[in-house]
């Protein structure tokens, strides 16, 4: 089971990216599991038709006993989808969600029963302390990429992801895997995110372009990948989710 972690500021496009690489995956025949680590818990959208499931969290809060079927959601292509979910607004503190969610999967064997061969973590990256940081430090993800374009405040909150997992890394918890670039089309994109990089100590695995195609199937609740799947935009993903895995 390989299990890799996505982190980024928040809209950077984690939850695009991370779908389509989930349907990509898929469509490879592996067994892919996608657990949304955002208080937005929308991560999982585009593989469930665009409505978004019921979160561990709400669940938590519904259910007395919460079974595995109420909280693992099999989206398009099989993928099967978690969102951790957040608190109520002003009660309680968001990275804890991500912590209960996680404690409940582990309580209720999912990762035995289901036996996935991919279990990807799409996690807010704008803070990385308490809950947020639990992919990186609880033995959860083996690697970590994290989703930036050249905008200052999205190269600032790479920096501090960067840096988390560094210093957790040395205690022999996640490692840094490099960057995803997903450009915004700003002038000297190429460079800025090129010279972040370096002085991350890390490198662009590689950069998605940006394309109309990705919202005409979000509009339809859908990955470009699932629904469009002979566009460049879909290869550009496959190959994405090639660099990831096979490496
Ligand atoms: P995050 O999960 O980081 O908060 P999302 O994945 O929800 O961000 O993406 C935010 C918006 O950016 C979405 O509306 C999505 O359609 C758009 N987007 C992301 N990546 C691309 C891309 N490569 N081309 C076009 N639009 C994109
Ligand atoms: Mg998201």
């Amino acid at each position: 089971m390989k299990k890799l972690a996505i982190y980024g500021k928040g809209g950077i496009g984690k939850s695009t990216t991370v779908s389509n690489i989930s349907a990509a995956l898929a469509k490879r025949g592996l067994k892919v599991m996608q657990i949304g680590c955002d208080p937005k818990a929308d991560s999982t959208r585009n593989l469930t038709n665009g409505e978004k499931i019921t979160t561990v969290l709400d669940m938590l809060r519904q259910k007395d006993k919460v079974e595995l079927q109420d909280i693992v959601i099999e989206g398009d292509l099989g993928v099967l989808c978690v969102e951790a979910g957040g608190p109520v607004p002003g009660v309680g503190c968001a990275g804890r969600g991500i912590i209960t969610a996680f404690e409940k999967l582990e309580e209720l064997n999912a990762y035995e029963i289901y036996k996935p061969d991919v279990v990807l973590y799409d996690v807010l990256g704008d803070v990385v302390c308490g809950g947020f940081a639990m992919p990186i430090r609880g033995g959860y993800a083996d690697e970590v990429c994290i989703v930036t374009s050249g905008e200052m405040m999205s190269l600032y909150a790479a920096g501090n992801i960067a840096h988390a997992v560094k210093s957790f890394g040395k205690r022999g918890y996640a490692s840094l895997k490099g960057l995803i670039y997903n450009g915004k089309n700003i002038d000297n994109e190429d460079q800025l995110v090129e010279t972040a990089a370096k002085e991350m100590e890390t490198n662009v695995l590689y950069k998605i372009g940006r394309n109309p195609l990705v919202q005409k199937a979000e509009d339809q609740g859908k990955t470009v990948v699932y629904a469009y799947p002979d566009s460049e935009m879909a290869s550009e993903y496959d190959l994405l989710s090639h660099i990831l895995l096979d490496s």
